[in-house]
């Protein structure tokens, strides 16, 4: 599943090649996503002027110069595919869902497997007002999250800490692969009841978590450089976690083995001794 770092790429990559160009054409092969596509989608983006690019949580907003705007989510399995001005058209693939066609020739094609992702219309004043944005919390790399903003929020519960921070109304794009992470960066048991987490251990862990995103921006940057399949398609970038999926291994502070627990219905990895 793409996480906050690779919708920040993806999105970044998108704004760099589509912004300023104009849609020329638009074709839906399937409408039946998790939202559905709006019937008037093609109809409603064609002939739109691309005018920025942006990223919330991990939708990707893109203005245009008419009333409507582009809401995309990726999903579980969703991709980008991009074709800067190719000589014949590309091979459809099965998943392609959306296609649009720029004026410049460029090629853009959503290519989402198990259809949990969507594409959906917004007027372009009310992106943020829009519904599916509208209960989002803080963005994790903006200046406005803050250890007191966790400390405030966990103070009264006693769910655990890891539960607590991948609650989107706190904070958004924390999953679970960098829940897991920014925890152990922070040297914080991902049992520890929310009531105990002090001043402090907010404070740390909010840096854990800004740090954890962070290196994973700059390492999708440049995963992405080095290897661009050649359909083009923005996929996931893929390197070591120091905790994430490591049951059983050293951890690399230590050497005592990463344990793998289950909260809330998902694995939870962390190194018992660096997280009391
Ligand atoms: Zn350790």
């Amino acid at each position: 599943m793409p996480e906050l770092p690779e919708v920040e790429t993806v999105t970044k990559e998108m704004a760099q090649k589509l912004v300023n160009k104009r849609i020329q054409s638009v074709h839906v092969r399937r409408y039946d996503l998790r939202w559905p596509i709006p019937k008037n989608f093609e109809q409603a983006m064609q002939g739109a002027l691309i005018k920025n690019i942006t990223r919330r949580a991990k939708y990707i907003l893109i203005e245009t110069d008419t009333e409507n705007g582009m809401l995309w989510h990726l999903g579980m399995s969703g991709r980008v595919k991009i074709s800067e001005q190719p000589s014949k058209p590309p091979i459809y693939e099965k998943h392609d869902h959306v296609q649009l066609i720029l004026q410049d020739g460029t090629w853009i094609r959503y290519f989402d497997p198990r259809r949990f992702g969507t594409i959906q219309l917004v007027n372009n004043h009310d992106f943020i007002k829009n519904a599916l944005l509208g209960h989002l919390g803080c963005e994790p790399l903006s200046l406005d999250f803050k250890g007191q903003l966790i400390k405030a929020a966990v103070a009264n519960k006693k769910a655990p800490i890891k539960n607590l921070i991948m609650d989107q109304r706190l904070v958004v794009g924390v999953g679970n692969i960098y829940a897991c992470e920014a925890l152990f960066d922070a040297k914080i048991n991902p049992n520890c009841p929310g009531h105990e987490i002090t001043k402090s251990k907010a404070d740390t862990l909010c840096l854990s978590i800004k740090k954890v995103l962070a290196n994973a921006i700059k390492a999708g940057g440049s995963t992405l450089k080095d290897y661009r399949k050649s359909d083009g398609s923005l996929g996931y970038f893929q390197y070591q976690f120091n905790v994430y999926d490591q049951a059983g291994q050293g951890c690399k502070k230590c050497a005592a083995k990463i344990v793998r627990i289950t909260q809330a219905g998902r694995s939870t990895f962390y190194c018992p001794k660096c997280q009391k």
